[in-house]
């Protein structure tokens, strides 16, 4: 059966009663299909209006479940929002970008997801809603595995919150893939660094995707970068050790010894352009 509610009502209303799956831009769940017809009800959420957009509140970003990457690119947004508009920029082709959401990249949970890095470093939660009420939890807490989250099956993700803690914080994403344009990522990575009065590091926030089944913070590293002078060299402060949490794995797309070389020389290039003037 295929089902297009109109209202978010509707939506929880017919998830409730029919379960099955949530179709957004559809731009993951049809290439997933394969030679397979769909096995299970299909609730496209695409009209549903109370989705659309995004609006910035006093003390957070809300991204509506159904904003696309072509509105994220294109809206007006605080400094430390470039990398996850650079992301945005990069995830698949400009086709991809006006059909593919935000909240598909996130509930996909692919490893490979361009938003979850550049989401995670802006500290980035999940609004999940459903007939039992409304909940939130943390991005780091939501996407559990490879094409795993904590998602129950009559919850949908209603919008992505992001806290403004670091409004003026310089941000920056990049992606290494085997070619320039309409790629999956090999590695990427996203870094936020918000300066102090006094030119030194007041927090830095570093991610890295495609290293392991979940985008990983760099705990250790961000650590060791606060306090530290905001200019060119900052990168020295990486230690092969500020990596270790990473599990990159050898797959079609390149080897483990690869990606975890690529992600050193990305990490210490991103932080290298996110200390960079003005
Ligand atoms: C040619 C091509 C290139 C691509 N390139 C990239 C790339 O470079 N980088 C990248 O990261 N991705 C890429 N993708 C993957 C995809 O475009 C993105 O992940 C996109 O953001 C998915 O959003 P969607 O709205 O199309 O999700 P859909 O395909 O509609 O849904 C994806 C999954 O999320 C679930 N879902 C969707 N919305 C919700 C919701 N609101 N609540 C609960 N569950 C929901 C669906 O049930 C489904 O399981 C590419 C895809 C294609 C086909």
């Amino acid at each position: 059966m295929y089902y297009r509610p109109n209202t978010l009502h509707e939506a929880m209303d017919t998830l409730s009663r029919h379960g099955g799956q949530i179709l957004s831009g559809g731009t993951d769940f049809f290439p997933a299909l394969g030679e397979h017809p769909v096995s299970t009800p299909v609730v496209d959420i695409s009209g549903v209006g109370e989705l659309r957009g995004i609006s910035i509140e006093a003390d957070h970003i809300r991204i509506g479940g159904l904003t696309t990457w072509t509105e994220v690119l294109r809206s007006p947004l605080p400094r430390c929002f470039d990398g996850l508009q650079s992301a945005a920029r990069e995830v698949g082709s400009i086709q991809i970008q006006n059909r593919g959401t935000v909240a598909g990249n996130l509930c996909n949970a692919s490893p490979a997801a361009d938003g979850v890095p550049p989401l995670l470093v802006l500290n980035a939660s999940v609004e999940l809603v459903s007939h039992q009420g409304t909940r939130n939890l943390a991005l780091s807490d939501f996407i559990l595995g490879n094409r795993k989250t904590a998602r129950r099956p009559d919850e949908l993700l209603s919008a992505v919150i992001v806290p403004r803690e670091v409004d003026d914080g310089r941000s920056v994403f990049l992606k290494l893939g085997s070619r320039r344009y309409l790629v999956i990522s090999i590695v990427m990575v996203a870094a936020v660094v918000q300066v102090d009065g006094s030119g030194r590091v007041a927090q830095a926030r570093v991610g890295v995707g495609s290293c392991s089944a979940v985008a990983r913070r760099l705990a250790e590293l961000e650590r060791a970068l606060a306090g530290a002078w905001a200019v060119r060299g900052i990168s020295e402060r990486v230690l092969p050790e500020h990596l270790a949490n990473l599990t990159p794995i050898d797959d079609v797309r390149a080897t483990a010894e690869y990606r975890r070389d690529a992600a050193w020389t990305l990490v210490k290039r991103a932080l290298e352009q996110c200390v960079e003037a003005p």
